[in-house]
Order: C-alpha cells, then structure tokens, then sequence
C-alpha cells in the first residue's frame, strides 16, 4: 500500500484511474456529508454521538417497540427537510461514467443522491436499500416515502399500511434484515470482474458489503480507498488517500471542480 495523505496519492490513485477499463465504485456515507447528511461512524457521526440512534437501525427494536418506530418517523421526516443535493464527489462519478469505464457502482447509501446526481439507474446498486420508497412489513406493499411522510406531518407519529394496516418502514435494509440477494449478486460479480475498486467515504465495516474489497484483490483488481480516516480494508489497498472527497475525488478522477 502507498498514500495516505497530499498530492503524491492522489496522482498515483489518477494514474491507476486512467489505466482501469472496467471499474467498480463503492460509495459509503462519507460522500454524501457535504450534501449536509452525516454519516454514522464518523467523528461525527449520528452514532457516534448517540449510540442509541442505531436501535432505530434494528429491525427487531423497529418491529417490537412503538416508541422506536415513533423516533424512526421523526428521523425520516427530518431527512427528508434537509432537501439534500448531490455535491462534486457524486457529480466525478458521474463523469467517470460518462467516459464510459464504470461497470458499477454499488452504494451503501439509501439518499438517493447518485440518481438524482445522474448517474445511470442501470448502473447503480442500492445494497441497503433507499428512503425514496416506504414498505409494509406484512404485505410488502410499496409506495413513494412522500406519501407516507404527509401523513406523519398531519400528525399520525406511527402511521400504519392502508392495504392490510401492519407495519410501515422505509426501503431501507435494517441490522436484522437480509440483503436483497439479487443486488448482493451483482454486486459481488462485479467486485470479482473489475480491473479497478474504488471504495469511497466509508469506514468499510459493515459486511457482507466490505468483503467486496478483499474479494476485487483476490481477482486482480487494484483497490483504490478514498476516506478522511482508516478504514478496516486499508491493507488491501494499492493506493489510500485521506482527504476530503469532494476535492480529493474530483481529482482523483480528473474532472475540474467550480
Ligand atoms: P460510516 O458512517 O461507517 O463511515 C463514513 C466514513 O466517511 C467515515 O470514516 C468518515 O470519516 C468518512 N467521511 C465523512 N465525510 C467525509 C468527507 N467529506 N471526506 C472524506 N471522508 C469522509 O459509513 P458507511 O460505511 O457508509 O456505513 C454507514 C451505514 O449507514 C451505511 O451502510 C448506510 O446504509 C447508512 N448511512 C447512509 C447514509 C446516507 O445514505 N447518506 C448516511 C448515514 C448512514
């Protein structure tokens, strides 16, 4: 591994960039705080400051207790005032697509932000889901959050499925729940054909999601991390480069910024 910090990774991290012909991305939270959404592990972060926020995260706190779901609401509706925008990290994907070496780009971010970025739909993997959509725990009905969070603004705090009436919660995959196995799929075949994995903004601790990094290597792939912090794949890395993404990233990419 070589990098760290300063203009030496980020060159070397250019370099590997522009001789990859088929690159997969691995977007983390950290890509999406300049968009003002913190992420959890952070310094920062929402769990780090309040490790009782990740009990709303546990589907099995989420189903059993009201006051939890209660909570969950109120978050939801916060997220969805803040109106958050995509920024110069998500919009250097975006170019990076355009030159048309992006194979895939597998998020653990449910904001939505790299689709309304505009990144390919076709491209994107949500592997823990999205807030955009809300489901019903018991039928699996499923309709846009907006609706939903209307009803929560008038004043139902844990607001019920019209359909059968069980358990409303957003598209989002919670501790407890299983990964959608067709996005896992994709996503570990891409990680095993690509020539480049570029892993951005997380801390690359939660799995089967982190795997994706030592299973790239194992195929051939060089691993490029980008991230303020260590991460725990930071070995497995050819080049790491700790800065902020939203000029590191840009950079990296070679896409000019403001
Ligand atoms: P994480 O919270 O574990 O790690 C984020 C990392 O990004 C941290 O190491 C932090 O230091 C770094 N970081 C933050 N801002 C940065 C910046 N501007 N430049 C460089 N680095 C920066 O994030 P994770 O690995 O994605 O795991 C959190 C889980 O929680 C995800 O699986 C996701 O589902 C969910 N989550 C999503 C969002 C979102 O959608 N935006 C936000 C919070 C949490």
């Amino acid at each position: 591994m070589t990098g760290v910090a300063g203009v030496e990774p980020v060159a070397e991290a250019r370099e590997l960039v522009e001789e990859a012909r088929r690159v997969v991305v691995l977007t983390g939270a950290g890509i999406s705080t300049a968009s003002g959404i913190p992420d959890f592990r952070g310094p920062d972060g929402l769990w780090t400051k309040n490790p009782k926020a990740e009990l709303m995260s546990d589907i099995r706190h989420y189903t059993a207790d009201p006051e939890v779901r209660v909570l969950a609401w109120m978050d939801r509706l916060a997220w969805a005032d803040v109106d958050a925008r995509p920024n110069s990290g998500h919009m250097a994907l975006v170019a990076l697509e355009r030159r048309g070496v992006l194979d895939t780009l597998v998020t653990q971010n449910i904001d939505g932000l790299h689709h309304l970025a505009g990144s390919d739909p076709a491209k994107i993997v949500e592997i823990h889901g999205t807030v955009r959509d809300v489901v019903c725990l018991s039928c699996d009905d499923r309709r846009p959050a907006e609706t939903v969070l209307q009803r929560v603004r008038a004043g139902e705090s844990d607001p019920r499925c019209e359909r059968c009436g069980g358990i409303l919660k957003s598209a989002t995959i919670s501790f407890g729940q299983l990964l959608v196995q067709a996005d896992l799929r994709r996503s570990v075949e891409a990680a095993t054909r690509c020539d480049l994995l570029l892993a951005v903004g997380s801390k690359l601790s939660v799995y089967p999601v982190a795997g994706l990094v030592p299973l790239a290597k194992e195929g051939g792939a060089r691993v490029v991390i980008v991230n303020a912090e260590p991460t725990e794949m930071d070995g497995y890395a050819d080049v790491v480069v700790r800065g902020d993404i939203t000029t590191s990233l840009p950079a990296i990419l070679g896409v000019p910024t403001g």
